[in-house]
């Protein structure tokens, strides 16, 4: 019997190494918000109406992000609040 490499691959590593695995997979991004080294920076679309759809994204981790979602679902809630 031929051992596949998947299975190579846990009898060397074992199932409990596994996440470290995916860790090292998954690398460190500088954040440019936060400036902190995360795993979870990417570019994401934020709640804006900017007509240059490039200003409407931006790079972050979780965290930042979560931070500006806030910032601007309060800015658009001042601004209807205002409409009516
Ligand atoms: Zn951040």
């Amino acid at each position: 019997m031929t051992e596949t490499n998947d299975q190579m691959f846990m009898r060397m590593y074992g199932a409990r190494r596994i996440h470290l695995v995916l860790q090292f997979h998954t690398p460190l991004v500088w954040c440019p918000m936060c400036e902190k080294k995360k795993r979870d920076v990417m570019r994401r679309r934020q709640n804006t109406s900017y007509f240059n759809e490039a200003l409407n994204w931006v790079v972050c981790c979780n965290e930042c992000f979560d931070e500006i979602e806030q910032h601007w679902a309060d800015l658009w809630a001042e601004y209807y609040a205002n409409c009516y």
